[in-house]
């Protein structure tokens, strides 16, 4: 079946087959009905003209030798002698003994009423010499049962009535007269009015020479034609009996015409039904069945060629979801990047070759597995962030994280997720997730973002990153009441330097002296920058003025103990700093973290001033540990023994 619906095509030409199939059947069973009808009424035809011949052929008969047996009584030698009563009655009695004889009329050899059953004694009712029949009879001596035309009765009534004669003969043969037995057409009308013939079939009684005798329905105007010439006529003469289909002369309407002799007489009965009337019935059924049955093909030919087109529709689109597939498989496993495809739980379904490359591992062990597995812990907030906002509706996503591979190597990724839209549904039904080794970007950022916080001639942190880290640094002291310090570091004389060694030596001194501060700090939260020209800020977080005061001496005699030569430093001869000393304190001594460095700014004039290549503290902090060495105490997260070297020094404002 899926094999015969595979083509649209292949649903319209089997509903044509089904629909050709029902119509056959259909009409075949219409025709074979049809053909029901045209027999039921061909039966019932032959059965009602053999009815009818045989009760008129037994009447006529009756009629006949009623006229035989009048004749003979009233012909007798001696017939005169019995009493006209009784005669009356033998007669009377044998016409009772018919059914539609109506009355016996004897005439006499000119025609004149001579004995009639309807009167006690003739009483002139008429001269008949003129009639046909008393003509036939005197004429041919041979004639027989006369059957008459329809004619008029001459009593009273004027009913139509067919007389029945046979001529009365004296012994020596001569014509005598004759006996006549009138029949009423009503009587015959009659039998006829029972009879079941449609709205146009006719029954008619003709005399074999062509004359109508009587019709049903009644109609006056054919009574007496002479339908000799009529085609449906010329076919009955001469022949006992049978069917045909003729078109009558008369009214064309064409008629199945049953005809049947009656038994050695000179009459034809025939039923004619209209053809149109035979298939009436039969024509109302088949229009209903019919009809029915074109409403129902028609409307299955109309589900087919939907259904046509909805599997033409469906295949279309199974062809370009496999096209798409093929091509989505070609792209995924030719790329460098890791494709892969989720459920809509985020659990992964299919997943490209890429895969080993990125994660390490073979893309088998990943299908099924949900995404945040292999995750760096510090990053699966963010991949799993990324999920949740997928899930409620985004449609794409980014997230950047780090891969944990089983050779313990750390890869960055770039991950973009977007969800798959059911064309037909409109509704999510899968997400599609690309993976992309950023490692190589993320440390190039990294070392450009290095870059632009360090300083090009010293490899020390520049002045932006040293802003940055103060103001940082500010608001954590604040936060977690801290002391935050910070040093001032200028070469002393350094113009003089420049001017007397050059300025790549005078660059190269810098150096020197960045080295030797770098090396003093130790802590990872100190921070030592160049805050501009031959000035170098440190930044000493959690670091009470003491202890900052032991690091600037340290600072101060590791540069001294460079021994760089500098003839125009005085009295030491050799590269000296000078260092200005300020600390944030809690609560606040200072409003912002400019005022930390005008502090730190004016200690450093303060020490230039003094006589440079010394440390110089801002107030309120208490300052050289020279003026203080019992202070050691205060210095807290520092070394006792820095303190007392910077006693040694004689540090003072
Ligand atoms: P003082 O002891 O008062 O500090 O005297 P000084 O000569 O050092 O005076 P000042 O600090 O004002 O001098 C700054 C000089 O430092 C000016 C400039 O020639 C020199 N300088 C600034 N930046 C650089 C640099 O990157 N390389 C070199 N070679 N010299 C620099
Ligand atoms: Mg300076
Ligand atoms: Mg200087």
């Amino acid at each position: 079946m899926a094999r015969l619906f595979g083509r649209g095509g292949s649903a319209l030409l089997l509903g044509a087959l089904l629909a050709a199939g029902v119509l056959v059947t259909v009409a075949a069973v219409l025709l074979d009905s049809r053909r029901d009808a045209w027999d039921r009424a061909r039966e019932a035809s032959a059965n009602l003209a053999r009815a009818v011949e045989r009760d008129l052929t037994s009447e006529i008969k009756a009629i006949d030798l009623t006229l035989r047996a009048v004749s003979d009584i009233m012909m007798r030698a001696g017939a005169d002698e019995i009493r006209p009563e009784l005669r009356r009655e033998l007669v009377l009695e044998r016409v009772r003994s018919t059914r539609y004889l109506d009355a016996i009329v004897l005439l006499d050899d000119m025609g004149e009423v001579i004995f009639d059953t309807r009167q006690r004694a003739p009483s002139g009712t008429g001269n008949h010499a003129d009639r046909d029949f008393f003509a036939v009879h005197r004429d041919h001596a041979d004639a027989g049962l006369h059957i008459s035309r329809p004619y008029r009765s001459r009593l009273g009534d004027g009913l139509w009535s067919i007389g029945f004669s046979r001529r009365l003969s004296h012994p020596d043969g001569s014509f005598a007269g004759i006996a006549v037995g009138a029949i009423r057409l009503s009587h015959l009308q009659a039998v006829f009015e029972g009879m079941q013939l449609g709205s146009r079939g006719a029954m008619t009684l003709v005399r074999d020479d062509g004359i109508v005798l009587a019709r049903h329905p009644h109609d006056e105007r054919l009574l007496g034609r002479d339908l000799s010439g009529a085609a449906p006529f010329r076919r009955m003469r001469g022949t006992q009996d049978g069917q045909f289909v003729s078109t009558a002369s008369t009214d064309q309407v064409q008629r199945f015409y049953t005809f049947r002799t009656l038994d050695d007489l000179p009459i034809v009965f025939n039923v004619a039904l209209a053809v149109s009337d035979i298939y009436e019935t039969w024509w109302e059924k088949a229009v209903v069945i019919g009809s029915v049955t074109i409403v129902l093909v028609v409307t299955m030919l109309l589900m087919m060629m939907r259904l046509g087109r909805e599997l033409r529709r469906r295949r279309d689109a199974e062809q370009v979801a496999r096209r798409n597939e093929a091509t989505f498989r070609l792209l995924a496993e030719n790329s460098s990047d890791m494709v892969s495809r989720l459920d809509l739980s985020g659990r992964r379904l299919y997943v490209s070759p890429s895969a080993e490359r990125i994660f390490g591992r073979p893309a088998v062990e990943l299908i099924g597995c949900s995404p945040l597995e292999h995750i760096a812990p510090q990053d699966r907030g963010a991949a799993e962030a990324s999920m949740t906002r997928l899930r409620a509706g985004a449609k794409a996503v980014l997230a950047e994280y780090r891969i944990l591979r089983p050779d313990g190597e750390t890869v960055w990724v770039e991950a973009s997720a977007s969800t798959i839209i059911n064309e037909a549904t409109g509704e999510p039904e899968g997400i599609v997730a690309v993976i992309r080794d950023v490692t190589e970007r993320k440390m190039l950022e990294e070392d450009l973002a290095r870059l632009a916080r360090t300083d090009g001639l010293t490899g020390l942190a520049n002045r932006r990153a040293f802003d940055g880290a103060l103001a940082s640094e500010w608001l954590r002291a604040r936060r977690e009441q801290t002391p935050l310090s910070l040093l001032l570091i200028d070469v002393d004389h350094f113009k003089l330097f420049n001017d007397t060694y050059g300025h790549p030596q005078g660059d190269d001194c810098l150096r020197k002296v960045a080295s030797a501060a770098a090396g003093v700090v130790r802590r990872p939260a100190d921070l030592v920058a160049r805050y501009g020209g031959e000035e170098i800020a440190i930044l000493l977080p959690n670091t009470p003025p003491a202890g900052a005061a032991l690091v600037a001496e340290e600072v101060r005699a590791a540069v001294e103990a460079i021994g760089l030569t500098h003839e125009g430093n005085p009295p030491s001869g050799v590269v000296t700093v000078s260092i200005g000393l300020a600390a944030a304190l809690s609560p606040a001594n200072f409003s912002d973290p400019m005022a930390l460095v005008s502090a730190s700014d004016a200690a450093l004039y303060r020490a230039k001033r003094a006589g440079r290549n010394r440390v110089i503290g801002s107030p309120p902090a208490p300052i050289a540990p020279a003026e203080s060495p019992s202070g050691s105490g205060e210095q807290g997260a520092r070394a006792p023994d820095r303190a007392s070297g910077a006693a040694r020094r004689g540090l003072s404002p």
